[in-house]
């Protein structure tokens, strides 16, 4: 098998093809396209299974988690960059390549995750990458990160039962979240919108996230 670090240029072009086969499904923010050219997925899974890293499929990470399909992560951060957002908020850092992803197209961004060991495994990996602006800490992330509210654009990485209003609450008016709401196994990727009033909604596509747990683990 390949060393993890050391399959280089391997890594380049299968990444390339992916960022060509995202083209061709339709994602043309061109931002989008080189945060995921220049990010090395690879680093973000387990060894085993980074020679898979740059398949556009989800694949597990520990903890019965999953890292985000490709298209999913580059559907929802083209979403979230047409508000052109500074300060991001991300519940569930899983791996953390979705908030690395968000790193190079924001000032700032904030990430909460409920598992301990997930929070710490994607901060050395934030540290190792020199992403320097991204925060991340262990909570239940259904409560969101007050202390830096208000914010420009939120995504949640975890399928939720209904919009969690506490993460509404934190959202700056003329803000936008992405969050995945429905049952487990399928949900509607809804787009909500904060306006003066409340909020406005609307479903992107049908997608597949695990759930949003409450607590910490
Ligand atoms: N964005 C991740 C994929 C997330 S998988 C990536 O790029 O890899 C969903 C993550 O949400 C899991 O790590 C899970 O532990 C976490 N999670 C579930 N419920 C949560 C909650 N209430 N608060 C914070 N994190 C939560």
């Amino acid at each position: 098998m390949m060393p993890h670090r050391g399959i280089g240029m391997t890594s380049q072009r299968t990444r390339e093809r992916l960022v060509q086969r995202l083209e061709e499904q339709g994602i043309r923010h061109p931002g989008v396209l080189d945060a995921i050219r220049h990010t090395p997925r690879h680093l973000f899974v387990d060894e085993a299974l980074a020679s898979r890293a740059y398949e556009d499929t989800a694949l597990p990470i520990s903890y019965g988690q999953t890292i985000s399909q490709p298209y999913i992560v580059a559907r929802m951060t083209e979403a979230l960059l047409e508000g052109a957002p500074e300060k991001i908020l991300e519940i569930g850092t899983g791996s953390g390549y979705q908030a690395a992803i968000l790193a190079r197209l924001a000032a700032e961004v904030y990430t909460v995750e409920r598992i301990e060991a997930l929070k710490k495994q994607a901060r050395k990996r934030f540290a190792e990458l020199k992403l320097r602006n991204i925060h991340v800490k262990q909570d239940d992330g259904g409560l969101g990160w007050p202390e830096h509210a208000p914010y420009d654009a939120i995504i949640v990485t975890a399928a939720s039962v209904e919009v969690p209003a506490a993460l509404i609450a934190q959202l700056a008016t003329g803000g936008r979240m992405l969050v995945p709401v429905g049952a487990p196994g399928a949900q509607d990727l809804l787009l909500v919108t904060r306006t003066p009033q409340g909020y406005e909604r609307r479903a992107l596509e049908r997608v597949s996230f695990v759930p949003l747990l409450s607590g910490v683990a």
